[in-house]
């Protein structure tokens, strides 16, 4: 059992949509292939991934020194051990050989679209969901396919007064809960979007997200006017690396904050826990496996978490995407995001899946399910093709 190839593609994903910091008129996305030898039904079995939005494709790293990396490899020290499947850890050992620690980024978005594709393949040929993968490897049984999800959106757009209808197009969908931008406007005028937002959805069903926009001041200021709201939670106040001012912000900020979707290790976790402020009794956690360096880093920040006191389901990872649904099933997560019409074909989940009370059933088809998003699985057809 070997793997023959690994195969990328950037694929473009941009809109006509900005958040505090950057506009999506370049984004796009790597679509990884990890081909294996091996033929099951007359078809070859191949896994697919991709790296989640909002950091662009990563095609020279993949396509260059992590596809030698794995190519290169000893077959054999890249499977289980019973030889029966491939080794996640051990493809991921190999990708990660020689590079120095620090300086997570690109390098992490590159290894999380290839990690995915991993998962995928070692699901299929094991002819499983990946959440039951994943909740066997961490000892998890009695495993709930329904996942929360809330609709992420209220994107700056040239068409503010279609905040409420957007949002309220959410709930028709079967959202319960969804989230708006803050931090590209005034405060004045952000209070005033959000007066809109009110009046489509309970303060308690409405997050906000400053995409790490804020300094302290700002980040103070929009906390004082943001608390007498109960809002579901304020997200990113700051630069997602300045725990200090995030320290200050949990200790003025009686509600939730949310964080997490921009640390892509588990170090930039561990210095967010041990100096960051956040109270593991409300505070939510956004990493997301797909920029992040995969479901192997992802697990051992899962067990940092509990270590430090917290529990997997204060995990509700960003990226909107199917892996990050079988993370939430297989390890007990608190839900996943979702970005309903947003980031196609990546964004969103099944074809078939609905949201009923803000939460989609996972598939049990085998692997992560991209063969289940029409759009998607003509692209991965023709990159393997
Ligand atoms: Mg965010």
């Amino acid at each position: 059992m070997k793997i023959i190839d690994l195969l990328e593609q950037p694929v473009s994903i941009r809109s006509e949509i900005r958040n505090a910091w950057i506009s999506f008129r370049e984004m796009d996305c790597s679509l990884v292939a990890v081909v294996s030898d091996q033929i099951r039904g007359g078809r070859r079995i191949i896994g697919y991934g991709f790296n989640s939005n909002g950091r662009y494709a990563q095609s020279h790293l993949i396509s260059g020194r992590f596809r030698s990396r794995l190519l290169e490899a000893n077959p054999s020290h890249l499977l289980a051990e019973d030889g029966s499947n491939f080794d996640a850890a051990k493809i991921w050992s190999t990708l990660v050989q020689n590079e120095k620690p620090g300086g997570h980024g690109d390098r992490a978005v590159a290894i999380g679209a290839i990690d995915m594709a991993t998962h995928d393949l070692i699901a299929k040929v094991e002819g499983l969901p990946l959440y039951e993968i994943l909740a066997r490897r961490v000892g998890r049984r009695d495993l709930d396919r329904n996942v929360f999800v809330y609709a992420a959106g209220g994107y700056y757009t040239e068409r503010p007064q279609d905040l409420a209808n957007e949002l309220r197009s959410y709930l028709d969908l079967g959202y319960t809960h969804v989230k708006m931008k803050i931090g590209g406007a005034s405060l004045d005028e952000d209070l005033r979007r959000i007066e809109t937002a009110l009046s489509v959805i309970d303060a308690t069903r409405l997050a906000v997200d400053a995409n790490g926009r804020f300094e302290l001041g700002a980040a103070l200021e929009y906390a004082r006017a943001l608390a007498p709201l109960g809002l579901m939670w304020y997200e990113e106040p700051c630069d997602p690396l300045d725990f200090a001012t995030l320290a200050e912000v949990a200790s003025a900020f009686p509600g939730r904050l949310a964080t997490g979707e921009n640390l892509f290790s588990l170090q930039e976790v561990r210095a967010l826990l041990q100096f960051g402020g956040l109270r593991p009794a409300s505070d939510i956690l956004q990493v997301d496996p797909a920029l992040a360096y995969g479901l192997i880093e992802f697990e051992r920040v899962l067990a940092l978490l509990v270590e430090s006191g917290w529990t997997p389901r204060a995990c509700i990872p960003h990226g909107g995407h199917q892996l990050a649904l079988h993370a939430a099933v297989g390890y007990g997560l608190g839900g996943s995001e979702s970005y309903p019409g947003l980031f196609a074909p990546f964004g969103g989940f099944g074809d078939m899946a609905r949201v009923v009370d803000g939460y989609v059933k996972v598939s049990d088809d085998p692997g992560i399910g991209i063969e289940q998003k029409a759009e998607l699985w003509e692209l991965c057809r023709r990159l393997a093709s």
